[in-house]
């Protein structure tokens, strides 16, 4: 959008909105920015929240923007001029019946000013987003860096400026709900099933990302995962021009990996050894990074020089300590399967692997064969505990499991019975809801725990 479309829209926007009653349902960080941009804007705000307001995160900084608080009940949103929903919150809630409901990504979309990279995948979200913040940092690119890593877009409208990129990490439940949005770089990393307890198929699942591209034009780029079953699909619910990374051989428009190299564009860009983090799982973020980051007009020595120094993000595949030869990492930030595939894919075996959690009614049949062939022990805690191993016992009768309750236990039983040369792993396949606040949370306490071992 050119800045004379740009003032128009958000003109226009800016007449709508005064003195419109505006509900923002969903009262955690996207809700609390969703209310105070839609107050900037001249509206009436109530937030609401299935919560009483006294027990939400934000009751003090909803009394001071001095906005109305409402319970969250049947049919609340359909008194409003318009409802925001937080991605918290399923559509199909019964508060937004008979509503004008938009998603807070769509709410904040054309009141962002600059050009927008947007980031959506089933894994490696917020690693490749951040290591895209990092490449266009390193460069002195102007950026702010956002979405569900940590700024909700909605807050980012303020610093927002003409001539910087917006890298906004998406979910599925921000993406389901965009009508006009358009990333003018697209990024689908990779779709496997996932919260499947709300997207209920499959299918939606997949629709919810498509969005990213769907709603892009031919000014766009969508940049595709080559070895991803389903990116032929997506290819062909896009009018963007793709290109593709995780390509087998060099090519033009591909960013591939070759004989131990990355190139781009029929370039080298980097020797995989040169990559710190570990997984093959990494090779392919640090390849789709490397191409939003070449579509942003960064050189390749930029973008080598700054993969080489990205340190991570906390909680994937994070180094924590080494005692008595075992060595200790956390991967809390692996909820689902497929990351655990991928945690158990970057060791080579010797594996005390600690699994369970909050059930996301996930197949974990899928981690049989490689727990069979790598771990000493697996470790289950959690409500999911006896799921896992119901599952696991029906195809790989015989596998080292151990019902251990709680993280605490798990690393005292892998403390206590891993050889030198081990490794303790905290890649649990679950949500950590049944007794953690978050994930972080999960992952802290297994730092702190591992921090105390003597
Ligand atoms: P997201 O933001 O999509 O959840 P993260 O970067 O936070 O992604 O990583 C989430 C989990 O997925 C971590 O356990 C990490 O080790 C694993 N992971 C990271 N990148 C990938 C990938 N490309 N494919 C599969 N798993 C991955």
């Amino acid at each position: 959008m050119c800045v004379d479309d740009f003032e128009v829209a958000v003109a226009e926007i800016l007449v709508e909105l005064v003195g419109k009653q505006i509900l923002v349902v969903g009262l955690g960080k996207s809700g609390l920015a969703a209310a105070r941009l839609a107050l900037q804007l001249g509206a009436r705000v109530t937030v609401c929240d299935e919560k009483p307001l006294a027990e939400t995160r934000f009751a003090a900084e909803v009394a001071e923007l001095g906005v109305g608080y409402l319970p969250q009940a049947e049919a609340v949103g359909a008194a409003f001029d318009l409802v925001i929903q937080s991605p918290g919150v399923p559509l199909e809630a019964p508060v937004f019946a008979g509503a004008q409901v938009t998603g807070e990504l769509e709410f904040a979309a054309p009141l962002l000013r600059g050009r927008t990279i947007g980031i959506t995948g089933s894994n490696g979200k917020t690693t490749t987003t951040a290591l895209i913040g990092h490449i266009l940092q390193h460069a002195q690119v102007p950026a702010q860096v956002g979405g569900n890593i940590g700024t909700p877009p909605t807050a980012m409208v303020e610093n927002s400026r003409v001539g910087q990129w917006n890298v906004l990490e998406l979910s599925s439940f921000q993406l389901e709900t965009i009508q006009s949005f358009q990333a003018d770089i697209g990024l689908i990393l990779n779709i496997t099933p996932d919260h499947l307890d709300r997207h209920k198929t499959m299918e939606r699942y997949v629709d919810a990302k498509a969005r990213l591209i769907e709603l892009q034009t031919r000014l766009n780029v969508a940049v595709l995962n080559a070895a991803d079953p389903l990116s032929g699909e997506l290819a062909k619910r896009t009018r963007a021009r793709i290109v593709y990374f995780n390509a087998t051989a060099p090519g033009p428009w591909a960013i591939a990996e070759k004989d131990g190299l990355i190139t781009v564009d029929e370039q080298v860009l980097i020797p995989i050894e040169a990559i710190s983090l570990r997984g093959r799982h990494n090779v392919e973020n640090v390849m789709a990074a490397a191409a939003a980051a070449w579509l942003a007009n960064v050189s390749l020595d930029d973008i080598a020089a700054a993969i080489r120094t990205f340190p991570g993000v906390e909680h994937r595949l994070e180094f924590v300590r080494e005692v008595a030869g075992v060595r200790y990492y956390n991967d809390s930030k692996a909820t689902n399967v497929d990351a655990t595939e991928k945690a158990l894919d970057a060791f080579d075996g010797g594996l005390w692997v600690i699994l369970g959690g909050k059930d996301k009614q996930s197949d974990y049949r899928a981690l049989a064969g490689r727990l069979r062939s790598k771990a000493r022990g697996i470790l289950l805690i959690g409500k999911a505990a006896s799921i896992i191993r119901r599952q696991l016992e029906e195809v790989e009768p015989g596998l080292p499991l151990l019902d251990c309750g709680t993280l605490g236990e798990a690393i005292r039983v892998g403390h206590a019975e891993g050889q030198s040369g081990d490794t303790v792993l905290l890649a649990p396949a679950c949500a950590s809801f049944d007794q953690f606040q978050s994930y972080e949370h999960r992952g802290s306490v297994f730092k702190e725990l591992v921090h105390n071992l003597k």
